[in-house]
């Protein structure tokens, strides 16, 4: 699909001039502006007065220098970033990733997201995002630490809790938030809310862990039900078996869903009798091991080398949650082939735009992550609150005002693209609903 609005497609030309070589940013910057085409030509104003060009440049890119040493006192040296895109409508919000594939593109492309996405959540919290080429994998406690301690050394002279609250993302779990927050309070001499994902004994949020897996499947009930449709008794397929896969496991399975299959960067499983969530747990959560000792430890389950393949399974309810275009075309067209009813993105961008063109085309239920997987960063925002509060609400508490903001979230999103004349198109409808709120508000603001 092409931009229609002439001016955006200039505008997406320069894009794509500046940002050489950051095809995963010039991707996401496309897909947004091939939806907001009608609302410019509705609204003017929106490129007369800068905002569209604006919307597109970070207000601030901060890239710097991260030494470490490792065990055996040999000094390695990374690269940080944190982009700092939108303050349009909140405090800088978005979590860090530690995989060696980070560069800057990655972080632009993932902070340009969630621009949009936080607005949707209706929380006040703009759109940033950070990380590293650090690969934690095979690293010691001792070894992330101090990779951790060196790379908060930077980034705590950028962030505060009313500035910059980064939070956790491929790579960066309750391990790391934990060093950086530690961290943090050290050097700042403040204990403050400055991150987001914390332990529960320092001031994390109940549900957070939980929130990204759960609101996905509430997002993605609430768009099954207006469909007639349910997870009750469906097959369901999840890659990845990382945070937000194992919790999207969990709710999908509470909601009467069957998971069959999970991954992670090496291979898949295929269990028949469905995932036993606890096994995989402790492999992955607390082992920190590979998804192949899940085969190895349940009988009748089988491994499959290559990751790619578990969208060959038989499903009729996908969950990408790996990570940004791990589903393909041709997935998509073996997924349709197999009965699949719906596509919901756990991960940010898992899908390909031939394979959102693919499932769109033949008919399928299509959640795009923006709205989806937004549930993590509004229970982070509920985290900001709680901090700023000195107060802890409830598991339950969390959670249903978790379901009420995914909820609120689907009707928003529905209703943008029925407004746009686009009804049922989700992806069109988030863009549009997490475009106008920052918009106006920048319209609000002038030339800044
Ligand atoms: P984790 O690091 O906990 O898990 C990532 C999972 O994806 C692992 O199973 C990993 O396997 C797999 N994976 C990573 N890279 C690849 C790859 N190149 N090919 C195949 N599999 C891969 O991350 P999260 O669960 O936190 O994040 C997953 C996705 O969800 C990301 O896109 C992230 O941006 C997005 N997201 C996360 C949120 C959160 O709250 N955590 C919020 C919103 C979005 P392996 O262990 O082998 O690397």
């Amino acid at each position: 699909m092409d931009i229609q609005n002439e001016y955006l497609r200039g505008l997406m030309e320069r894009v794509a001039a500046r940002n050489p070589a950051e095809p995963e940013f010039h991707q996401a910057v496309k897909e947004v502006l091939i939806s907001l085409s009608p609302v410019v030509e509705a609204r003017p104003e929106y490129i007369t007065e800068g905002v569209m060009d604006c919307l597109v440049e970070p207000e601030r890119t901060i890239k710097f220098r991260v030494p470490w040493e490792d065990d055996q006192g040999k000094i390695h040296v990374n690269r940080g970033f944190r982009i700092q895109f939108s303050s349009a409508i909140g405090p800088y919000k978005g979590g860090l990733r530690f995989h060696p594939s980070v560069y800057e593109g990655i972080i632009k492309f993932l902070g340009f997201e969630q621009i949009f996405k936080n607005s949707l959540t209706g929380l006040p919290i703009g759109g940033g995002k950070g990380g590293s080429d650090f690969d934690p994998k095979g690293k010691s406690d001792t070894e992330v630490m101090r990779f951790c301690q060196s790379f908060m050394n930077e980034l705590f002279k950028y962030i505060g809790p009313d500035t910059d609250v980064p939070a956790g993302d491929i790579g960066v779990g309750a391990r790391e938030i934990g060093y950086l927050f530690g961290q943090y309070k050290r050097l700042a001499n403040e204990f403050n809310g400055v991150l987001t994902g914390k332990g529960l004994t320092y001031g994390g949020s109940l549900a957070r862990k939980e929130a990204t897996g759960y609101g996905l499947c509430y997002f993605t009930d609430n768009m099954l039900k207006a469909a007639g449709k349910s997870f009750e008794g469906a097959t369901v397929v999840i890659s990845g078996s990382g945070n937000v896969a194992l919790y999207a496991c969990e709710k999908a399975t509470a909601l009467g869903g069957k998971v069959v299959a999970m991954s992670d960067s090496n291979g898949y499983v295929y269990d028949k009798d469905g995932i036993d969530l606890s096994l995989m747990k402790q492999i992955k959560e607390v082992e920190r091991k590979r998804i192949k000792v899940y085969a190895e430890r349940r009988p009748g389950v089988e491994y499959h080398e290559g990751c790619s393949g578990v969208w060959q399974i038989p499903c009729q309810i996908a969950l990408p949650c790996a990570t940004q275009n791990e589903l393909d075309e041709a997935s998509a067209k073996a997924l349709i082939q197999n009965g699949c009813f719906a596509v919901a993105e756990g991960a940010n961008m898992p899908c390909t735009p031939e394979a959102v063109d693919v499932i769109q085309a033949a008919g399928l239920l299509f959640a795009p992550a923006k709205a989806a997987n937004a549930g993590g960063v509004a229970v982070s925002a509920l985290e900001m609150s709680q901090n700023s509060m000195r107060f802890s609400w409830t598991f339950q508490e969390v959670d249903d005002r978790l379901k009420t903001i995914m909820t609120d979230l689907y009707h928003n999103a529905a209703n943008a693209a029925e407004k746009y004349g686009m009804a049922g198109n989700l992806v069109a409808g988030a863009n549009i609903a997490g475009f106008l709120k920052v918009a106006d508000s920048m319209l609000a603001y002038g030339l800044v």
